[in-house]
């Protein structure tokens, strides 16, 4: 049996990270890896769903070129061609983690892991020892148990296609059915939005909602609240119809963006005496710990702001704690940033509006709704639309809301100075950077 001070199951955001930190730090780690290097965020996440938001973002900026003088006139779109250089990507994405496990010295073992006790976890026969286990597992798509459902394909499937499908339903309201929607109205798809409830990105400030609801709906896609399908089928014409009681929609390609799971399935969690929560994830305290001592869980897997920076930032900090002697490191779970990449982007931290008023008496909000200069000329008018919450005797601003072009990118900078402390004065007495749409964040009264 071979022993290792640092056992990593899952090589994605959160392991890779955490296995090449404790690494440098000394530790002797053994990473395991079932699938494909680099977990969802490369291969079926962050990294090509961005690529299909830029694609979009170039169709429509290949819309507006007339407006600034250029007359494209042939811009056929070639998803085949894109498909081939994203993928491309990716696969050199696999190796630079492989390249970079190496280096660290981390002993990379490709296979499916699963407890064999508290201590010990086994691969193809093979028992490995560790003094600390961390779980990085991650998750998988969601498909919702009705007649059909396997007709659908999920974000996994969509990265998976050949072809750009004339029509395309999204079920779900998440960021991830926000975000493949756009893209696919984007290159060309006629969408139709499947929303159980009355709105998309249901946690996030109404008015980020409501002003995408607004322009998905103003660029074409049709969005069908209070929508559920019942049961999928294919008719003799090739096409699928949903049965939403009432309805029923028909596309080409039906995508299930409703929710994910925590991959624990075959892990042998009981082996290890622990058990996932009633969501399938596995339940973790401030420091990463689960319930059995030397056994951690970073990342997806439990269920926590499931984002790579924060799988990324916990498993660092637990390597630090662990190897580095940093006895209270722990991430912060609280003022994560985020970008929704729908068209146009959503940059949001801190608290909503409602949140605001439900933890401060004295709070106060500012909105600005405007046209950005880069539309004076074209024909779509899309808005910008941002909103500071300030609470507090100081009006800290406890949270900021962007939706419009540049949110993305706006964001990160501002987060950083609400995380430490910012007010509305500390905003107002920032001097503006003209002409750009972020200046509005420092003039607003
Ligand atoms: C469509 C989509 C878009 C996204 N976009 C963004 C974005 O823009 N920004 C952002 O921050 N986040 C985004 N995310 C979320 C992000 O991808 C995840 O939060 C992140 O990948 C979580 O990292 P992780 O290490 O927890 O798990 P993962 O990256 O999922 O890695 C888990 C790894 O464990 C492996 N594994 C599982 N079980 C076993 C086993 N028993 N033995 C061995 N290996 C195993 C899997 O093969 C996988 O490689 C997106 C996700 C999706 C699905």
């Amino acid at each position: 049996m071979m022993r290792y001070d640092y056992l990593v199951i899952g090589g994605g955001s959160g392991g890779v990270a955490t296995a090449r930190r404790a690494a440098e730090y000394g530790a002797k780690v053994l990473l395991i890896e079932s699938g494909r290097l680099g977990g969802t965020c490369v291969n079926v996440g962050c990294v090509p769903k961005k690529l299909m938001w830029y694609a979009g973002g170039m169709a429509h900026a290949l819309a507006d070129a007339a407006s600034y003088g250029f007359h494209v006139d042939d811009h056929r779109f070639d998803w085949a061609a894109l498909k081939a250089a994203r993928d491309a990507y990716v696969g050199r994405l696999n190796g630079i983690y492989a390249d970079m496990l190496d280096k660290a010295g981390v002993r990379l073992l490709r296979g499916h892991a699963r407890f064999v006790d508290a201590g010990t976890v086994e691969v193809d026969g093979h028992r490995h020892h560790a003094r600390h286990i961390v779980i990085a597992t991650g998750g998988k798509p969601q498909l919702p148990d009705l007649p059909g459902a396997e007709l659908g394909i999920s974000s996994d499937g969509f990265f998976a296609l050949d072809h750009l499908p004339r029509r395309v339903a999204v079920v779900g309201s998440g960021y991830i059915a926000v975000e493949l929607a756009g893209v696919l109205a984007a290159l060309g798809s006629e969408v139709t939005m499947l929303v159980r409830g009355d709105t998309l990105l249901r946690p996030f400030d109404p008015m980020l909602r409501e002003e995408l609801m607004t322009q998905m709906s103003d660029a074409g896609i049709r969005i069908l609240t209070g929508t559920r399908p019942h049961a999928l089928r294919r008719g003799a014409d090739g096409a699928l119809r949903a049965d939403c009681g009432e309805r029923t929609v028909e596309a080409d390609t039906l995508i299930w963006a409703i929710g994910r799971h925590a991959n624990t399935d075959g892990l042998d969690l009981i082996a290890a005496g622990l058990a996932p929560d009633d969501d399938g994830n596995i339940a973790t305290d401030a420091w990463q710990n689960t319930a059995v001592p030397g056994i951690y869980a970073i990342g997806d897997v439990t269920g926590r702001a499931e984002l790579t920076p924060v799988a990324i930032a916990a498993g660092r900090k637990l390597a630090a704690r662990l190897f580095l002697d940093q006895s209270e490191a722990r991430l912060d779970y609280d003022t994560i940033p985020t970008v929704v990449f729908s068209h146009p982007p959503i940059g949001t931290v801190g608290l909503t509006e409602g949140e605001a008023h439900q933890q401060y008496s004295d709070v106060k909000i500012y909105t600005s709704r405007f046209t950005g200069l880069y539309h004076a000329l074209t024909a779509a008018k899309p808005r910008t639309a941002m909103k500071l919450v300030c609470a507090g005797p100081e009006q800290r601003v406890v949270g900021c809301h962007i939706i419009g072009e540049g949110a993305d990118e706006m964001l990160q900078g501002f987060a950083v100075a609400i995380r430490m402390g910012a007010t509305k004065a500390d905003f107002d007495n920032t001097v503006a950077i003209h002409p750009t749409s972020a200046e509005e964040l420092v003039t607003m009264r």
